[in-house]
């Protein structure tokens, strides 16, 4: 008897059978844009269909140069494309699991001169102004997506997806907010659905039955000028007659402000619209977007939301999911956090994906945890992230390793981080290491503060230092006044905060504690998927177009003031994909965002400022200082020292400005890896 009967059924879609409901879904890597990445590539799909996925979907890669996301983006065009793929098919056929590619034209989001659409409107987050595709070149267009899928078919994939959600080309020809055209492409949607149909019916008829076409339907647009559900069940239904064997769904184009997957959204917010989908149609649907865990994809098929559930971050975190979930393990998966910072903002950044709590996932050649040629005694002190990392790499691999933290729990700063609304996530990877630590055999001395001459009295062979930080404390007079809290007193020890507030300091911790402050606890946490919509203003039922709808007013819980010296934006330095997220909360809740601030002194009145040459008087409660962090690594031997273990340092106790949790887990991989 398995815990998750549905997630783990096969999928018969009459011409061949999918091994369970799981699909990773599309992720672009930045390996598909490079020949000499293909191994890499290979290696990345081997591991997840060997961790019992069912159906993988590849990133996007393009039917010709229009299409490019980025200049000289992966593209399929021609036979000798096929070579490099088939090293993907093959690794995957080889493990038991099937594989699609999907095919993606980028349209007006290409950060390329060569961007065509439906109409010449330019997008909000692309510099380059799209040129409307003629007639002509709509039909070359189509001719480009069926050469495509049949290269794709030579190549040895079970079949294609079509993307056409998330706001890229096919997107933008259903939706009024970008098909201006008045030919028979525009206007009704009769005619604005008129390219996918035709693109799902043509490649239905040159590659026969046999072969798997999943189309990516956008459920809910979120931006204005966006369909109405009506229209969504309309396309969904043509495409379903045009051929298509599974809709795989989407939420939100790329420009829409309001998040959909980052860890702040809850967890399957957006299934049950899937479900209303599922009525509508009889082929197979699935359900996506911040979906993590086996339980919740479990939960979405067993109400019948969906048929299929698509996970694609949390196939970086852990390439064993679905054999973890299968084997009754499921406290050892490596869960997602939906914190983007090595995924998407890498994409976003041109660089190479990965995963902050993996950092394996798109290194697998060379990141590798080989079994240890000869058995150190280790010492690893920390358990933080960075330490934990390193901790379990090293006894996984055969070393005898012992783990001490002043703490009485393991964590470190993620201890500290799981308290913010929307970090909730942060607990799992805790949880995680927690259970990795026994299953690796590592020796825990908890509630132990230890000293460099105990740990030479112990004869480690290498000792690592994962100490982390300690917190920064200005220099502003006044600094020592009762109304000064910094932020683990506010967010660890929970000491009480006043109604008015000032934050000095806005980096990460800044926003985040500005977040802690403005939440209200009677609502709980993580917030309800209803107060959630609420508040970002999305209606599930998209009775309008793209389902937006006005957001319910904020009522600010207190009067905040978030202040850095520099001149600079605040929050500027806050992750690509997620920083607006935590920028709009703030805005939105009448925090009062100041630059350029210099610091004169905090009494009873407040804390008195200077800022545009001016002074100002801020009267708050509170003053909470989130002003960074110095490394703490007084553990390190002196230079020098000769004799004795070799120290190494990682994670915040190395670097601990601009430091975060995706370099202190890497380091402590990396350096674990090659002891
Ligand atoms: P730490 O996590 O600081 O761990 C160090 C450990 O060493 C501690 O457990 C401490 O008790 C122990 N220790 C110290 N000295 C000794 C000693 N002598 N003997 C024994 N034990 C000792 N990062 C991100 O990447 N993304 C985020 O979204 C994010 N959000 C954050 C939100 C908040 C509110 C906070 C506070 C941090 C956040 N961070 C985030 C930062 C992240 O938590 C740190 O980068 C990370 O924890 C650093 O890991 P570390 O292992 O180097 O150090
Ligand atoms: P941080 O990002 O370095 O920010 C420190 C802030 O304090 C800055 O705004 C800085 O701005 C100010 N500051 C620095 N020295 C000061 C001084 N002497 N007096 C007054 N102000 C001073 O550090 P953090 O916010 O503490 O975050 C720690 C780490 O955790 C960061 O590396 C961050 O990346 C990570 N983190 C990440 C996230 C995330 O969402 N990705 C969230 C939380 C934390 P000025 O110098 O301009 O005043
Ligand atoms: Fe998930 Fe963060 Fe890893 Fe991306 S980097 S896969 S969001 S845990």
């Amino acid at each position: 008897m398995t815990t998750y009967p549905h997630l783990l059924a096969p999928l018969d879609l009459g011409f061949t059978t999918l091994r369970n409901r799981v699909i990773m879904g599309s992720m672009h890597t930045g390996l598909e844009d490079r020949f000499y990445n293909y191994g890499k590539l290979a290696a990345f799909y081997r591991e997840r269909a060997r961790g019992g996925v069912g159906l993988i979907v590849t990133g996007g890669i393009s039917p010709n140069r229009q299409g490019w996301l980025l200049p000289f983006g992966g593209t399929m065009n021609f036979i000798g494309d096929v070579v490099n793929h088939r090293k993907v098919t093959r690794a995957v056929h080889e493990e038991g699991g099937k594989i699609l590619m999907q095919i993606l034209h980028a349209g007006r989001y290409g950060y390329q001169p060569f961007v065509v659409s439906a109409s010449e409107r330019k997008s909000p987050i692309s510099p380059f102004k799209p040129r409307a595709l003629s007639e002509s070149g709509i039909e070359s267009t189509i001719r480009a997506y069926v050469r495509c899928a049949k290269l794709a078919q030579k190549a040895g994939y079970d079949g294609i997806e079509v993307m056409g959600s998330e706001g890229y080309l096919l997107n933008q020809f259903l939706c009024a907010r970008t098909n201006l055209r008045t030919d028979r492409w525009g206007g009704s949607i009769e005619n604005r659905m008129r390219l996918p149909v035709e693109i799902v019916s043509r490649i239905r008829q040159a590659v026969g039955t046999g072969f798997i076409i999943m189309y990516r339907h956008s459920l809910l647009d979120l931006v204005e000028g966006g369909n109405t559900w009506e229209e969504v069940v309309a396309v969904a239904k043509a495409l379903q007659h045009a051929g298509a064997t599974i809709l795989n769904t989407g939420i939100g184009w790329h420009e829409a402000r309001v998040p959909t997957i980052v860890t702040s959204v809850p967890r399957a917010a957006f299934a049950e619209v899937a479900g209303r989908l599922r009525r509508e149609v009889t082929i197979p649907v699935v359900a996506s977007n911040r979906i993590n865990m086996p339980d919740e994809a479990e939960d979405i098929l067993r109400r019948g939301d969906a048929d299929m559930v698509s996970m694609a971050r949390p196939f970086l975190a852990d390439a064993a999911f679905v054999e973890k979930a299968a084997q009754g393990r499921v406290d050892e998966i490596n869960t997602c956090i939906g914190c983007n910072q090595a995924c998407l903002d890498h994409t976003f950044s041109n660089k190479r994906a990965s995963c902050l709590v993996n950092p394996r996932a798109c290194h697998e050649t060379e990141l590798e945890y080989k079994p240890a040629a000869a058995k150190r005694r280790i010492a690893v002190v920390g358990a933080g992230p960075a330490g934990l990392s390193a901790a379990t790499v090293a006894a996984e691999r055969g070393h005898d390793v012992t783990l001490y933290d002043s703490s009485g729990a393991v964590g470190g700063q993620f201890k500290i981080a799981m308290q913010i609304p929307g970090k909730e996530e942060f607990a799992e990877t805790i949880r995680y290491f927690s259970r990795k630590l026994e299953l690796t055999g590592v020796k825990q001395q908890l509630n132990r503060r230890v000293t460099r001459e105990e740990l030479l009295a112990e004869g480690y062979d290498d000792v690592i230092v994962a100490t982390g930080i300690k917190v920064r404390k200005p220099a502003i007079e006044g600094i020592d006044h009762p109304k000064v809290l910094s932020y683990i007193d506010v967010l660890q020890h929970k000491k009480p905060v006043g109604k008015r507030v000032a934050i000095i300091g806005a980096g990460g911790i800044g926003f985040d504690v500005g977040e802690y402050l403005l939440h209200d606890p009677s609502l709980g946490l993580p917030l309800s998927i209803d107060h959630w919509t609420a508040e970002w203003g999305v209606d599930l039922h998209a009775k309008t177009g793209g389902g937006l709808v006005p957001p319910v007013p904020s009522e600010p819980v207190r009067q905040l003031y978030l202040l850095q010296r520099k001149a600079s934006k605040p929050g500027a330095g806050l992750g690509k994909t997620s920083g607006w997220v935590h920028r709009a909360v703030l805005a939105r809740n009448g925090v009062v965002m100041l630059a350029g601030v210099s610091y004169k002194r905090i009494d009873d009145q407040g804390l008195h400022i200077v800022v545009g040459g001016e002074e100002r008087l801020l009267t708050v409660d509170h003053v909470v200082i989130c002003a960074g962090q110095d490394s703490l690594d007084e553990l390190m031997p002196p230079e020098g020292t000769a004799g004795g273990p070799r120290f190494h340092k990682i994670g915040g106790a190395s670097l601990a400005a601009e430091l975060d949790a995706k370099r202190a887990i890497k380091e402590g991989a990396t350096l674990a890896a090659s002891l």
